[in-house]
């Protein structure tokens, strides 16, 4: 915990006043750590992921340092630009900005594909305060000469891990090429592969490094639990736990788009209201689904990764896997959709014989072990792991998949377990 205040930061005071209105008492962890020094000029390294206030920690500073700047901006160029690898990020991020500039005259725009360009292009022209982009249309409108970069003196690339595994590798090699050569950067990861490391040699200047871990207050809040059975038991088991007691609101994932919606039909089809969200949707479709899962309308939003990374929507109580991720650690960005800010979180995962590797991938990172060990007809009896002793391990026999019912290998410790790490791959 940090005994810093805002007030120790100096900050412009509609800034200050807008703090004060979010009721924002106390900086969080990466906030303490990472605004004093952009303040000061520097660039940043930080490795946060979503849930830590990271976007109020680059934010507020790059609201402050425009504040202070005389004028306005050129027509077609932009103060400060954002860079996030999806369309929802970057609408929570555009909104933290638009917050804390308060009633300040900071113009903002969003650059995004999947929508109308010409709004965007009317803005631009005017210039403009700061950006939020995905890469993708912020180069189509850079190349149509529509936005110049180099007027860019606060740059932000946020969540570099999942922009580099998106494919934006040389699109953002290109757009920080562009920006004014002596600007403050920021960059924010939730891992540090050695392609993001790379990327932050080249794209930073000698920065502070700023780390905090995953909430652990949080996440060990949250009780994990995986139910071995079969692929076709698991949309009635699905059914089964959206109608349970205690579930308020669900994200459940699912590893395709094709998959997400078919997971969102059955569900409608068994009565249970859903929205379905991935990349293959209209913006404003993906828009209206969160929106509609934001008020409460619908209770349960079927989602991939790409498209749930970053969504912060609080309440909701459980998160369900209904297929396991190809990659381990979004496990971790997954079950962090629940327990936000405190609250106790339930994150279930429903695992078909064909999966119980990756859910040993999983359980690998966080350290947990949820699935007993030596899994009927894929592990060898007493397996490998079994000599680590682990709490699912110790059960006697083979887990044996479940045709309607499930196996559940309930951690009856699992509030006082281990926080799952995103940052330990
Ligand atoms: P982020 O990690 O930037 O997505 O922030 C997660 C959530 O925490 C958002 O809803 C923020 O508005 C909120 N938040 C960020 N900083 C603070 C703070 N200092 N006090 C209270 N809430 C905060």
């Amino acid at each position: 915990m940090t005994d810093k205040t805002f007030a120790d930061f100096a900050l412009e005071q509609p800034i200050q006043d807008a703090l004060a209105r979010a009721n924002f008492l106390k900086p969080t962890e990466i906030q303490a750590q990472a605004i004093q020094p952009q303040l000061d000029g520097r660039d940043i390294l930080g490795l946060a992921q979503t849930g830590t206030g990271k976007t109020a920690a680059f934010a507020l500073p790059i609201l402050h340092h425009i504040l202070q700047m005389p004028g306005r901006a050129a027509p077609g160029t932009a103060r400060a630009l954002i860079l996030a690898p999806t369309r929802e990020l970057a609408v929570q991020i555009l909104d933290e900005f638009r917050r804390f500039a308060g009633g300040a005259r900071v113009s903002t725009c969003l650059v995004l594909g999947g929508v109308s360009r010409n709004v965007q292009i009317r803005n631009l022209g005017r210039g403009v305060d700061v950006v939020v982009a995905t890469p993708g249309r912020l180069l189509d409108l850079v190349d149509d000469r529509k936005l110049r970069l180099d007027e860019v003196r606060f740059v932000v690339l946020d969540e570099a891990d999942r922009m580099l595994d998106m494919g934006f590798v040389q699109p953002v090699r290109r757009i920080v090429s562009m920006l004014h050569p002596r600007r403050q950067s920021a960059m924010f990861s939730a891992t540090m592969p050695s392609e993001v490391s790379g990327l932050a040699g080249s794209f930073l200047n000698n920065p502070v490094r700023v780390e905090v871990a995953p909430q652990s207050t949080v996440v060990t809040k949250i009780e994990q639990t995986a139910e071995l059975m079969d692929g076709t038991a698991k949309r009635a088991r699905l059914a089964e736990l959206m109608t349970s007691e205690g579930m308020e609101r669900a994200i459940v994932f699912a590893r395709t788009k094709r998959g997400a919606d078919r997971v969102a039909q059955n569900l409608e089809k068994d009565g249970i209201k859903a929205e379905a969200i991935h990349g293959n949707k209209a913006q404003n479709a993906r828009q209206r689904a969160l929106n509609n899962f934001r008020h409460g309308t619908v209770k349960v939003l079927v989602a991939t990764d790409i498209a749930a990374r970053g969504i912060d929507v609080p309440g909701i109580s459980h998160v369900i896997n209904y297929d396991l991720p190809d990659e381990p650690e979004n496990y971790v960005h997954r079950i962090g959709r629940t327990a936000r800010n405190g609250a106790e979180g339930i994150a279930i995962t429903l695992c078909a014989p064909d999966e119980v590797k990756k859910m040993r991938a999983v359980e690998k990172i966080t350290g947990e072990t949820l699935l007993p060990r030596g899994v009927a007809g894929v592990e060898p009896k007493g397996g490998r792991g079994n000599r680590r002793g682990g709490n699912g391990g110790g059960n006697g026999g083979a887990a044996k998949p479940a045709g309607g019912g499930a196996n559940k290998a309930r951690r009856p410790n699992s509030r006082r377990s281990k926080p799952a790490r995103a940052n330990a791959a």
